[in-house]
């Protein structure tokens, strides 16, 4: 099982080449993101093994475990899931990036911790693309406005976009990671203090070549590299 998992990793590492080289863009310019949830310490060594240097987790008490158990040596820890105001504290100055600050109050708090660990903590804006009512992240028309408050807190980077398109069919779905790009290079256009606009995240297992052929330089894979989530642990 965990050599299926390095196999997995080296085999979707490849797949982001092949799509960089078809996209014209030079080797390494997309940064896969294993999404690690619900796979414990040996499936996240198998996979850096594979390749992988970078992991995204959701929940917080999963991703301490980890953490503790040094589960992430020599890679880069993301924050991918909702956070929630009072967990902000346990991942502020530990995830390098956190990929879903969809309010002012959570991009001030962020701030704030950071301040008094004395860190600058780099972040995304998570935007609901297709405005969806089960799901977080702000409507495109507000990232102006986070924008505008991230403008005033000088402990937080904001460094792009991520989005998670409504379930549906590739076709449907290519027209969001579309709609996404736009607004990320509309917004890249513009100045804003405390922000540069060089991430976008989108696209997971089913989808992360038509997301890179959309403009996509972050992918977030989970299945496709550690299997149907069933708890593997280790
Ligand atoms: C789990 C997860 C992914 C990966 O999803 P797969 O379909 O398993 O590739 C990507 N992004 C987020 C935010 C996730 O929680």
């Amino acid at each position: 099982m965990w050599e299926n998992i390095t196999e997995n990793a080296e085999r979707i590492l490849d797949r982001v080449a092949q799509a960089e080289r078809v996209c014209g863009l030079s080797k390494g310019s997309v940064t896969l993101i294993a999404a690690s949830k619900q796979n414990g310490y040996e499936a996240v060594r198998s996979a850096f093994r594979g390749g992988i240097r970078n992991f995204g987790e959701n929940r917080v008490q999963e991703m301490e475990e980890k953490l503790k158990a040094n589960a992430y040596e020599g890679a880069s820890l993301h924050f991918i899931g909702h956070l929630q105001k009072n967990k902000a504290k346990n991942v502020v100055g530990k995830a390098e990036l956190i990929h879903s600050v969809d309010t002012p109050e959570l991009l001030r708090l962020i701030s704030k911790i950071a301040g008094n660990l004395g860190i600058t903590q780099r972040v995304l804006l998570e935007v609901n693309i297709g405005g969806e009512q089960s799901k977080s992240g702000i409507s495109p028309e507000r990232v102006p406005e986070l924008l505008d408050v991230a403008e005033t807190l000088p402990y937080v980077r904001v460094e792009g976009l991520m989005a998670i398109p409504p379930a549906g069919d590739v076709k449907k779905t290519k027209y969001y990671f579309e709609k996404m790009y736009k607004i990320y290079v509309d917004i890249r256009a513009k100045k804003y203090d405390n922000s540069i606009m060089r991430i976008l995240s989108m696209g997971m297992s089913a989808d992360f070549e038509e997301a890179i052929m959309s403009g996509a330089n972050t992918v977030r894979v989970g299945t496709a590299i550690f299997g149907t989530r069933t708890y593997n642990n280790g």
